[in-house]
């Protein structure tokens, strides 16, 4: 950039561009907006996931109105939000209620028309995937057979010629990790509206890359890497649950710029980046990784919280670490340190099936939790008809039945609760009158 060599000239008073209004009609599976505009303006758009929003970029310009959109339950959008960046442009952030196919095009003005930004939104949602079909009985109305399942990629560490961390009694990392994803896998696809994605099924061994797109391939919505820890010192104990640092998320961001340009079909949240500019592939990262990390950091809590149940927790926080598997720029991804395999009561659990359930429920406790929040639109989670309700944090059980229009027995003969002690992730009946 130049602008050093403008320091003490005048700018040159560039007339903005007025942005009156944004206009929103529906047909069918199409969304289409038109931005009402006094003049022409460069724009760009990218579509960024979890939570699903478009990001539509105007140089140049400004509303001269708060722009709303009416609430129209078929339409794509949920909301809209717009504000000034870099001094002089505009920026609109439509959330979205599901994923789009965006198409663009401009029209100058005509027959008392201004000039407009015009903006088809195609339901990007595909035709009801078999998954659907294998779903064992769990679907009710017609409405929820194009809802999909949230995708748990579960990733048991190390592998094949890699056997991971070694115990005093010789027990292998890669072993146990795989026995422990096998078994919250099992939970994950007997849970309604999951399913899970094991990185690996055998003993072989995976490139950390690998893992990572392998998930990608397969829609992950979370990524879940289990190992166990190990230590010189045999005393230490206790599980861990790590999400990637801030210094790992920007040295990715750097290795995501230099594959770019080498590889033609490197998209991010579902947006292809290929002859985008830097600044633009920039913002987009940013935005998908701080979603991501932040909805990583609420997974690691909730999962913390629920391994309190099972055994010891080394630290109460959520740990960051600079791990190569956590690096999915959008897709929120944990690491779990199920206990230390260097510690000689802990390596016992760790081969046990008794411990090995127990933290595979705790995990999927931690799961259903996160995902009571966190699931994206078009998902049987966030938009199922329930007869089944996970208890969020917060929630009380009169509020519940309330939500249900139920009366406090009715909620509490449904699920066997006798006193009214309830926790985040636990599963109620919502019973139905037939
Ligand atoms: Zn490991």
């Amino acid at each position: 950039m130049t602008a050093l060599g403008l320091v003490g000239m005048p700018l040159p008073a560039l007339a903005r561009t007025d942005v009156r209004r944004v206009r929103m009609s529906v047909d069918g599976g199409t969304t289409r907006l038109v931005f009402d505009m006094d003049g022409e303006a460069e724009y760009s758009m990218f579509h960024l996931q979890s939570p699903d929003r478009l990001v539509v970029d105007l140089e140049n310009a400004r509303a001269v109105e708060d722009l709303t959109i009416s609430d129209n339950p078929r339409s794509a959008i949920k909301a809209v939000r717009h504000a000034a960046r870099n001094g002089s442009d505009l920026r609109v952030v439509f959330d979205l209620r599901k994923p789009v196919e965006p198409s663009s095009f401009v029209l100058m003005p005509a027959q008392g028309a201004p000039h407009r930004l015009v903006l088809d939104l195609a339901s990007g949602e595909a035709p009801a995937a078999p998954r659907s079909a294998e779903n064992n009985g769990s679907r009710r109305g017609r409405s929820q057979e194009d809802l999909r399942d949230v995708v748990v990629a579960i990733d048991a560490g190390h592998g094949g010629h890699d056997p991971g961390a070694i115990g005093p009694a010789g027990t292998r990392e890669k072993d146990v990790v795989l026995q422990i994803s096998k078994r919250l896998a099992d939970r994950v696809n007997s849970e309604h509206g999951m399913k899970a994605v094991m990185t690996r099924s055998g003993d072989y061994f995976l490139p950390l890359r690998e893992r990572i797109e392998r998930a990608r391939k397969a829609d992950a919505d979370i990524f879940v890497s289990i190992h166990a820890d190990a230590i010189a010192n045999r005393s230490v104990q206790g599980s861990s649950v790590y999400m990637l640092s801030e210094r790992g998320a920007s040295s990715e961001a750097a290795r995501f710029l230099a594959q770019r340009e080498n590889q033609a079909d490197l998209s991010l949240g579902g947006v292809p980046i290929n002859g985008k500019d830097d600044s633009l592939t920039n913002v987009l990262l940013d935005l998908a990784q701080s979603g991501s990390l932040e909805a990583s950091n609420t997974l690691a809590e909730r999962m913390i919280a629920e391994l309190h149940r099972v055994g010891k927790v080394r630290k109460p926080e959520v740990e960051r670490a600079n791990f190569a598997v956590l690096r999915s720029p959008d897709v929120p991804s944990v690491l779990v340190e199920a206990a230390f395999i260097s510690n000689p009561s802990e390596e016992r659990k760790l081969r046990s099936t008794t411990f090995q359930n127990s933290l595979a429920d705790a995990l999927l406790t931690g799961l259903r939790s996160y995902f009571s929040t966190h699931a994206r639109p078009g998902t049987l989670i966030a938009d199922g008809q329930p007869d089944q309700h996970i208890i969020r944090p917060g929630e009380t059980l009169s509020g519940i039945a309330d939500r249900y229009r139920l009366s406090l027995a009715d909620l509490r003969s449904a699920n066997d609760v006798r006193d009214d002690r309830i926790y985040a992730g636990q599963v109620l009946r919502i019973p139905r009158d037939s």
